[in-house]
């Protein structure tokens, strides 16, 4: 009897123990959750390691919220409360998860196991995409080119890609492509009209005149497709379905490289200081490709009695064109720039002529001097702090130890060169 009523005692203390141990686990659990699910505290903590502890939250909270669909039951069989979603927390889930609209959207279920890493004020966006025109041929240098945009600059800031061909990209080079980013990648194939010979243009002249130019040894002389894409960028790319619905671009190629972090967002630099068109380097023309835009451009500013400062930043001595011109390789600029009536207007008036054909006229050029009619200086934004590098040529600011740039050592600044209009 009395070995029973011991028995019972150290039963009954047992059970004490043990629910109180469950019910001071369940509170912990509940409050671990819930202090998770709080904004933290971003004083203490350099940007860097702010991110890193972000995007591990990220994925905590991801897995708590997968762990809600399921009900939430461990192994104990104790059901997790359904917890508030945090706000901060949403804006960058949300982020990574942009609708998609059209079928070749991709990356709709990015993989929560990759980090990102947003700055602060990453949520708040421009309505911005980064275009990119180039060849199934061109993927190996696509990729590199990619690779170094992804690091230096946008995989803090997700903003989409539009790659345009004239031909349809294949299967190879999309997978290749949405492999390197988390960013939702379009892939459009550029309609006909605007890529075509206008039905103007005399096309046995056109082709004399692609002839002679190959004889004389011109740089991209003899080459339709490249007067296809001189045409397309200068009159076409901002009317493009998949571009149509954006404010601002840049614009990226294959085989070019970047070299300094950027911890700012370009586009949001641009809309909120009033810039129209940012460029990094500045060069001159060769002359043959453009023997009459000059005075084709300056009969339609005086037709349309345009009223610049601008455009003498183009003009020498003589009122002749000096041939500089911003590269157009590299470009950040409002879509609303070209989609403006005037510059179309002025598009239609250099296309009529079917110069784009019977000469070469590029459109960095064309994007120039339509700066230098439609713009203030103080519209047009040199980013200096963007190092870049497009064929042999580079511009690259050193920033010190501390800085964020690995400038080229092979390669010097193009700024101090004799062809370059800023030295
Ligand atoms: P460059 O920069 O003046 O030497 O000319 P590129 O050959 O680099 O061409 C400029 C851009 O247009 C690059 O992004 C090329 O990939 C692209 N491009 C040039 N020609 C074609 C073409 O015929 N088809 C396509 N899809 N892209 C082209
Ligand atoms: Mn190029």
């Amino acid at each position: 009897m009395k070995h029973r009523f011991q028995l019972v005692l150290l039963l009954a203390f047992l059970v004490i123990i043990y629910t109180s141990s469950l019910s001071s686990w369940s509170k912990g659990a509940a409050e671990d959750l819930s202090t998770r699910n709080k904004p933290w505290s971003m004083d203490s903590h350099s940007p860097q390691q702010q991110a890193s502890s972000e995007s591990t939250l990220q994925l905590e909270l991801e897995e708590l919220l997968q762990k809600d669909d399921e009900k939430s039951i461990d192994n104990d069989g104790f059901t997790l409360p359904p917890e508030p979603v945090s706000p901060v927390k949403t804006d960058v889930i949300s982020d990574t998860a942009a609708p998609c609209t059209t079928y070749d959207c991709v990356n709709d279920n990015p993989s929560p196991l990759t980090p990102t890493l947003p700055l602060p004020g990453a949520a708040r966006k421009a309505n911005a995409v980064i275009v990119i025109l180039c060849r199934n041929s061109e993927l190996d240098d696509m990729r590199r080119s990619l690779r170094e945009f992804e690091d230096r600059f946008n995989r803090r800031y997700h903003y989409p890609y539009v790659f345009l061909n004239d031909d349809p990209f294949d299967d190879d080079f999309m997978a290749s492509i949405r492999a390197m980013t988390e960013s939702v990648v379009e892939f459009g194939q550029v309609p006909n009209e605007m890529w075509s010979v206008p039905e103007w243009v005399d096309e046995q002249r056109m082709h004399q005149c692609l002839l002679d130019y190959r004889i004389r040894g011109v740089l991209y002389g003899g080459s339709l497709s490249y007067r296809h894409m001189c045409r397309f960028n200068s009159g076409w790319f901002y009317r493009h379905p998949l571009i149509e619905k954006y404010d601002y671009y840049w614009r990226v190629e294959p085989g070019v490289h970047f070299f300094c972090d950027l911890l700012y967002d370009p586009f949001l630099y641009m809309q909120d200081n009033g810039k129209e068109y940012g460029f990094t380097i500045t060069l001159k023309e060769l002359p043959e490709t453009i023997p009459t835009l000059w005075a084709t451009t300056m009969e339609f500013a005086k037709a349309n009695r345009i009223n610049t400062t601008l455009l003498r930043f183009f003009s020498d001595e003589y009122d002749d064109y000096n041939l500089c011109h911003y590269w157009s390789n590299f470009e950040i600029a409002s879509l609303n720039l070209w989609r403006d009536p005037k510059y179309q207007a002025y598009f239609d008036y250099l296309d009529q002529t079917g110069n784009f054909f019977y000469e070469r006229w590029g459109d960095a050029i064309v994007h120039s001097l339509a700066a230098g009619m439609f713009l203030r200086k103080d519209q047009v934004h040199f980013f200096d702090d963007i190092g870049y590098q497009h064929d042999n040529f580079a511009h690259c600011t050193e920033d010190g130890n501390l800085g964020t740039c690995l400038c080229p050592l092979d390669i010097e600044n193009f700024d101090d060169n004799q062809g370059s209009c800023l030295s």
